[in-house]
């Protein structure tokens, strides 16, 4: 849990990456605000993949419990060929350029999911196109729901085990994309009046030059901030990646990535503290800083 003491000594936990039914998290958005709230968290971000659905309805229920909700969004985009996650927070929801954007990948992830279906049927797997679809809560079609079709018919015994055997790279089902490039998914962020955030980074398979040539070039773009803190890394990322902040000037910010209750060992608000060097991406929102966890959208 990142607990941030104000001069009046009001701890507040800031999560800022988080999913629902929306995209490919098993709470609806009302259930996880609530749940945020239960776990003591002060500031969530909602970051469904590739849409903002469900950040009305996350809303309504954060000014009632009384929660601050960061309206978010979590953009698959394409750098040098490898996929990346980038988190928009703090973007307007309705602005036409990012919508704009966001329908093509949601397309382009059905698309996939119709090519993955039939991946699956040559490696003997039948319906599955039709199968992960029913697990769709919102309007995006993910790898989970395939995962989950594998597992709720009995292919393989867990999710982890469905990426590992067929959705993952080079198995059977797995489909490469083109997302959105890295400079254009930067821009849709800032158009929309938000800020570009790298996603847990310590998931791409790089080393640390292609990741400086990453970093700088997502600079260059506007980028302003990177995961330091995220559900599931290992103890030596938070400190590498928090170098790695302070070296190209980057904001450090902090979310579980949260999926759902399903998965206890990334839970929401449960994180660990940035880094003293960081500074924290909550620095640059003034309106926040005064406000605390006052409730409603900041
Ligand atoms: P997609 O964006 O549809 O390609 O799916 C990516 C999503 O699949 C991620 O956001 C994770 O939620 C999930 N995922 C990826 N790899 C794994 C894995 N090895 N185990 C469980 N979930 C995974
Ligand atoms: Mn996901
Ligand atoms: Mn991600
Ligand atoms: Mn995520």
């Amino acid at each position: 849990m990142h607990i941030n003491m104000k001069p009046n000594a009001v701890p507040i936990c800031y999560d800022l990456h988080s999913h629902s039914t929306c995209s490919d998290g098993t709470l609806s958005p009302a259930k996880l605000v609530e749940r945020a709230a239960d776990q003591g968290v002060n500031v969530l971000a909602l970051t469904d993949h590739d849409t903002t659905e469900g950040l009305e309805e996350a809303g309504e229920v954060a000014r009632r419990v009384g929660l601050t909700l960061v309206p978010g969004v979590e953009i698959s985009a394409s750098w040098q060929g490898r996929v990346i996650h980038v988190v928009g927070l703090h973007i307007d929801p309705v602005n036409r350029a990012l919508q704009a954007g966001l329908k093509l990948l949601r397309q382009r992830r059905t698309e996939r999911g119709r090519e993955i279906g039939i991946r699956l049927e040559n490696a003997g797997i039948k319906g599955a196109f039709e199968g992960a679809s029913r697990f769709v809560g919102g309007s995006i079609l993910s790898r989970t729901h395939f995962a989950r079709y594998l597992v709720a018919s009995g292919y393989v015994a867990d999710i982890s085990k469905a990426f590992r055997k067929y959705l993952g790279r080079n198995k059977p089902g797995h489909v490469v994309c083109e997302w959105v490039e890295l400079e254009q998914c930067v821009d849709w962020i800032l158009g929309a009046g938000g800020q570009a955030v790298i996603a847990h980074p310590a998931r791409y398979p790089v080393g640390s030059g292609v990741m400086r040539t990453f970093l700088h070039e997502f600079r260059q773009h506007g980028g302003e901030a990177i995961e330091v803190v995220t559900g599931s890394q290992k103890p030596q990322d938070r400190e590498r990646f928090a170098r790695f902040a302070n070296e190209f000037g980057l904001f450090a910010s902090s979310g579980s990535d949260f999926h759902g209750p399903e998965y206890p060992w990334r839970e929401l608000g449960r994180l660990e503290t940035l880094p003293a060097a960081c500074e924290p991406i909550w620095h640059s929102w003034p309106a926040t800083d005064e406000r605390g966890c006052a409730s409603g959208m900041v």
